[in-house]
């Protein structure tokens, strides 16, 4: 009866109570027992068929790492050799700022073309057979599906980010362990890869490095085709093309229609789709830069930076190999600074409260509702103030979700819904601004232990 008790564990735990990250590690992790299927609220497996005694040491793999139940991260961030400690950040050997001195890389890059740089560098260097990244599936428009390639030029095309829950753990179990893979994934991907590497090393050897982005907001699918309605356009069918990061950095999003008209938006606009669209998983968890990869990678937003444009990523290096890739990559393909950790939390000092206070915030209030992901740290002493903050942000998202409100709004000119909420977020940066700054200068965590800490400990 155990395989009946873990299934019950998974739905009880993470997919009923809308806890789901949306990673597909239980589809890639058993034999025909899952499947994603897509839903308004993200993809979400569905059971395929009766689960059996066979299926145990899957299922207990899947139970073990699925994001929807948390990660130890403090516990888990020992097992990784660093030099330096960061509970903010993640333990790190190095941070920088980097940018490809490519053309070909930077120009349709996200940010500064690194991680196709690394990527590009670890398949010549002969240190993995293979690179798994996400891509758009051929002649289909808004449909992801991982790529498992070793072609430089597919690798290059496959550039910009995606700004929609997609699955990339699917196909885990198809990776053939005798060759290397290299896997490029958000935050919750690579914890759940790395903390199966570190309970079954055996069976994850193959997969050698672990790239993470930095991940702030991700979106429900349906964010593109209410884009499109505010644009008098009702069939997502329509798109020729799309791209989420355009043109010069930051990049805009861009879509071109089968009429051959072209939509555009810069991306500060389009962050007008975030209150309607957020996906759950991002509100409740607090690993923004994935802390658990080799390296990370994210915006360098500077003033400085951003003035001079072209596209800078952050990078930090948690692993020697990675550090010894980057200095070779360093002497002519790619441009990079060291700088310090207060100056790569600067950059993100917004983001990083929201996931380091807000999500703590956030998971407190659902944890009277029903299961929540379990985390081993917890801030200390939150201000009344940033409370009441977290109850606004709360009420904007509630408000925008409904399906009432995405309706009206849908047919609001997306110029103009951009142009305002640009205008509210700057005002509602300021406003927010010394609480939040404050509350990270000064942070302090908690350990805490519970359930899964155990889990990850025996
Ligand atoms: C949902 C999401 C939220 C993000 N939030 C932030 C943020 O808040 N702050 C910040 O600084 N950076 C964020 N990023 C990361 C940032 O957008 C860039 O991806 C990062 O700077 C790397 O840029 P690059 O030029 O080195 O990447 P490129 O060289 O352009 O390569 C991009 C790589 O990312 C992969 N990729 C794209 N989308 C996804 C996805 N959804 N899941 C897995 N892999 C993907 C591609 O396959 C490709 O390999 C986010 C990215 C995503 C997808
Ligand atoms: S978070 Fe991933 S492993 Fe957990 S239920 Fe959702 S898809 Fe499955």
């Amino acid at each position: 009866m155990e395989h009946k008790i873990l299934i019950k564990k998974i739905f009880n735990e993470v997919i009923n109570p809308g806890n789901c990250f949306h990673c597909g590690l239980c589809q890639g992790l058993s034999k025909n027992l899952f499947k994603m299927s897509n839903s308004d609220k993200g993809p979400t497996p569905i059971l395929l068929r009766k689960s059996n005694k066979k299926d145990i040491p899957d299922l207990k793999k899947i139970v073990h790492s699925c994001p929807g139940r948390g990660f130890s991260f403090n516990f888990l961030s020992k097992k990784i050799k660093t030099k330096k400690k960061s509970k903010i950040l993640g333990n790190y050997n190095s941070i920088y700022i980097g940018s490809s001195n490519s053309d070909l890389l930077r120009n349709k890059a996200s940010s500064g073309g690194i991680i196709r740089s690394v990527l590009i560098e670890l398949i010549k260097m002969k240190e993995v057979d293979y690179a798994c990244i996400l891509d758009e599936k051929k002649n289909k428009i808004l449909d992801f599906d991982i790529l498992v390639t070793n072609k430089l030029e597919k690798i290059l095309n496959a550039s910009q980010s995606i700004y929609q829950t997609t699955p990339l753990l699917h196909k885990l179990n198809k990776l053939n362990k005798k060759k290397r893979y290299v896997f490029v994934g958000l935050p919750e991907h690579i914890a759940s890869i790395r903390s199966l590497k570190i309970k079954y090393p055996k069976d994850f050897e193959h997969i050698k490095y672990l790239i993470s982005l930095y991940s702030g907001t991700n979106m429900y699918p349906g964010a593109i085709s209410f884009y499109l309605r505010g644009n008098g356009i009702k069939n997502n069918k329509d798109i020729k093309k799309i791209n989420w990061r355009y043109g010069e950095w930051p990049g805009k999003l861009r879509i071109i229609l089968k009429n051959k008209k072209t939509l555009s938006l810069k991306k500060f606009y389009y962050n007008y789709l975030i209150p309607f669209f957020i996906s759950k998983s991002c509100l409740i968890t607090p690993d923004f830069t994935g802390e658990l990869s080799d390296i990370s990678i994210g915006d360098a937003w500077s003033p400085k930076l951003e003035g001079i444009g072209h596209g800078f990523s952050v990078i930090i290096s948690r692993s020697k190999k990675i550090d010894l890739i980057l200095r070779a990559l360093g002497k002519k393909k790619i441009n990079l600074e060291p700088i310090d950790q207060k100056k790569a939390i600067s950059m993100h000092a917004h983001m990083i409260e929201f996931k380091k206070i807000g999500s703590y915030l956030r998971i407190e209030k659902l944890k009277k509702k029903g299961p929540v992901p379990l985390y081993d740290l917890k801030p200390k002493n939150i201000s009344l103030l940033r409370r009441l903050i977290e109850f606004f942000i709360g009420l904007i998202i509630l408000t925008a979700s409904k399906n009432s409100v995405k309706s009206f709004f849908s047919f609001v000119n997306s110029n103009l819904l951009g142009f305002f909420f640009q205008i509210l977020r700057q005002i509602w940066k300021k406003i927010t601004k010394t609480t939040k700054r404050k509350g990270l200068n000064k942070i302090k965590f908690i350990k805490i232990k519970n359930e899964r800490l155990r889990e990850f400990s025996n």
